[in-house]
């Protein structure tokens, strides 16, 4: 007895962790299969020594909690999770539950959409409110999020004064790989399954991120409606259609738990054809008023059953690691599986996501493990099989140089990520010159991705810098670019060479330094050589400079062919220092301007504020001191002051060119 108490104890302490990281962090430690292992495991234990349980058990709770970053929503009824059958025989003893309490039956069939339970809310006929489940009581007030999101109507074709319905937000397969392989290239940690990700996502407290995601919806209940009868389940999806809510095409009427069965079986097949991820088939009594003769309990309704799809997971053996570069720099390793079909295709690599991950599933070389498709898309390592270990396989390290180029690796402080920071490495070359002639950097006209592609397949450029050295004739050579393109290209190639400093360092596509960082950086150092010398502490005396950012010059600049690449650009031509009078954040410093005549894109009062927000002053007369004068259409005499003074003047296309 005491051994079984302890137990308990310590599965009800394991469940709990999990399900703090499962529903408030949205970001799980073990697999769904291996939560709902423990918490059956748990459930029989306290079937056997019910005197061992306590109303607090993890099989008495529904789902998480509130988060407090949201207000809270009371819902109007609990919102109940539902009971699992995972076998047949447990369908059928649930059926039969129902039959002793109901002499005919007949149920709606759904597919189990694995996504985060919502409740909406409208009043006369507009969408009010919007929360999740929480802890089925008390749920978070996600409205702003909600109505992000598409197919949800903010407004329903009646005018029925008041309905409360319950759906699921969930992430469609295809944009969870997508945000997983942004994530990925972002060297950010992956959500685990799209359920987390929906989840995740609907959490947020900007919507600008939530609508950035392309998530969706199925509504499958009327928690409340007025003046309308709606009589049963069936009756209630037609209903939900009818009013513009989306509601999944699949679900079927069933008039014996024999067809809900084939229901199950037709769709634990065609599962993997599904848009998004199903973890199973709800099973509801159809008509409401038999419902109410079967009642609920604290957790769960009696009237309806989750039958759970059997978790597809494999063993195969992990037979080499793979170490790539992705085209950001990310150095990341892939396992090399002894094909497995799996989920409905074969299954031969698996992503491994980050080195921290290996050392904490322990995961080496040569093990048995165990895998699985994670939102039924991405084929994962859930965990290696220690058991059948024979010694002789081998530890996975990071590696200390690059596998592309052979740099050194870097890890930034409090990242999951190895990076090559070489922006020459072949793997990330593509990727460093897109960037680098973009509008924000050297703003290199003409010079996109299709260019840029064929530029390093022919090998005419295989360090950044090459650019400057392209000939018109090595360009003229690539695949639709005639002779003119050509000259324009390297026209815009050598304008680019006289771009301000601050341009220069953000074109390098350095880690955290951005254009408006690369702005602050430059008005403090005037020139690139000064880079590669300066320390850490000293970046960080600059306001606004955090440490991730020195280190992450520091780091870029120690990179010797990073060094090389700026020798042979200024080597070009290319301006590597503050000119006075462009770049930096005070670009504009100790000059004087005179406006005159009328400008077309601002008025005068704009282009003074420009000019003293970039530290230059505006003056109403010319005199010897003043700098520039700026010519609008029909200038006055100032204009021929400044000519007689032989002070510069600029038309306003040159003084906008001066503010960028
Ligand atoms: P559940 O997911 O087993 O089932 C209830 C939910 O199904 C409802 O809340 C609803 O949101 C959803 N649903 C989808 N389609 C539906 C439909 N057509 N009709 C009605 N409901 C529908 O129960 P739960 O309490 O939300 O969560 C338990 C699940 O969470 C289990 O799968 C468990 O494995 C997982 N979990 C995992 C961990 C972990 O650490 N990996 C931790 C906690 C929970």
């Amino acid at each position: 007895m005491a051994e079984v108490s302890k137990r308990i104890d310590e599965l009800r302490q394991e469940l709990r962790k999990h399900e703090y990281h499962y529903y408030v962090l949205d970001d799980p430690l073990v697999s769904d299969a291996e939560y709902d292992r423990l918490i059956r495991e748990l459930r029989q234990l306290e079937e056997e020594y019910p005197e061992l349980i306590t109303p607090d058990s993890p099989t008495h709770r529904v789902g998480g909690q509130a988060a407090q970053k949201f207000n809270s929503v009371i819902h109007r009824r609990p919102l109940l999770s539902l009971d699992n059958a995972f076998s047949l025989a447990e369908l059928q003893e649930f059926n039969r539950r129902v039959n002793r309490v109901i002499a005919a039956v007949s149920y709606m069939a759904e597919l189990k959409i694995d996504g985060v339970s919502i409740v909406l809310v409208y009043q006369d006929g507009v969408l009010i409110n919007a929360a999740t489940r929480g802890d089925g009581l008390v749920g978070e007030d996600v409205t702003n999020n909600i109505k992000t999101i598409r197919s949800i109507p903010l407004r329903l074709r009646d005018n029925i004064s008041r309905m409360e319905v319950r759906g699921e937000i969930y992430m469609p397969k295809q944009e969870f790989l997508r945000l997983n392989q942004e994530k990925e290239e972002k060297g950010e940690k992956v959500f685990a399954n799209p359920r987390n990700a929906a989840a995740g996502s609907i959490r947020q407290l900007d919507p600008a991120i939530t609508a950035s995601r392309a998530l969706a919806a199925f509504i499958y209940d009327i928690i409340y409606i007025e003046d309308r009868d709606i009589n049963d389940q069936q009756e209630a999806l037609d209903f939900l259609k009818q009013q513009g809510f989306p509601v999944n095409p699949e679900a079927r009427y069933c008039d014996n738990i024999e067809a809900v069965y084939a229901y199950s079986q037709e769709y634990q097949e065609r599962r993997h054809d599904l848009p998004y991820e199903i973890d199973g088939v709800v099973v509801k009594l159809n008509p409401f008023a038999e419902r109410e003769k079967l009642g609920q309990t604290a957790k769960s309704p009696r009237w309806a059953i989750a039958y759970k799809f059997p978790a597809e997971e494999k063993e195969t053996r992990l037979l080499a690691v793979e170490i790539n570069v992705g085209r950001t720099g990310i150095i990341a390793p892939t396992a090399i599986l002894e094909p497995v079909s799996l989920a409905g295709t074969t299954v031969s690599r698996a992503s491994l996501h980050n080195f921290d991950l290996l050392r904490e599933k322990d995961i080496r070389a040569g093990d048995m493990v165990l895998v699985h498709k994670a939102g039924d898309i991405i084929p994962e390592i859930i965990k290696p099989i220690a058991e059948l270990r024979e010694g002789c396989e081998q530890e996975i390290k990071p590696p200390g140089n690059c596998p592309a180029c052979g740099s050194q690796v870097i890890r930034f402080e409090g990242e999951v990520a190895y990076r090559c920071e070489n922006i020459n490495c072949p793997a990330r070359l593509k990727e460093s010159l897109i960037f680098f002639a973009s509008r924000p950097a050297m703003d290199i006209d003409g010079l996109g991705p299709a260019v840029i592609d064929q530029l390093v397949e022919k090998k005419l450029v295989e360090k950044v810098d090459d650019l400057y050295y392209l000939s018109e004739d090595d360009i003229a050579g690539l695949d639709r670019m005639g002779a003119k393109s050509a000259a324009n290209l390297i026209q815009a190639i050598v304008d680019s060479k006289a771009r301000p400093l601050y341009r220069l360092l953000t074109a390098l596509g350095i880690r955290h330094i951005g254009s408006k960082t690369a702005r602050i950086l430059t008005a403090h150092i005037h020139d690139i050589d000064k880079f590669s010398e300066v320390r850490e502490e000293q970046l960080m005396s600059i306001p606004e400079i955090g440490p991730r950012m020195a280190e992450s010059i520091v780091k870029f600049f120690h990179e010797p062919s990073n060094q090389e690449t700026i020798s042979r650009l200024k080597a070009a031509g290319v301006n590597t220092v503050e000119a006075e009078s462009t770049g930096g954040l005070k670009q504009l410093a100790g000059k004087t301007f005179v406006l005159t005549g009328t400008l077309e894109s601002l008025t005068r009062n704009e282009a003074g504020e420009k000019i003293e927000a970039l530290g230059g002053k505006t003056s109403s007369s010319v005199s010897k001191k003043t700098d520039y004068v700026v010519a609008g259409s029909e200038p006055g005499s100032k204009y021929d002051k400044a000519l007689q003074l032989g002070v510069t003047i600029l038309t306003e296309e040159e003084f906008l060119k001066m503010l960028e």
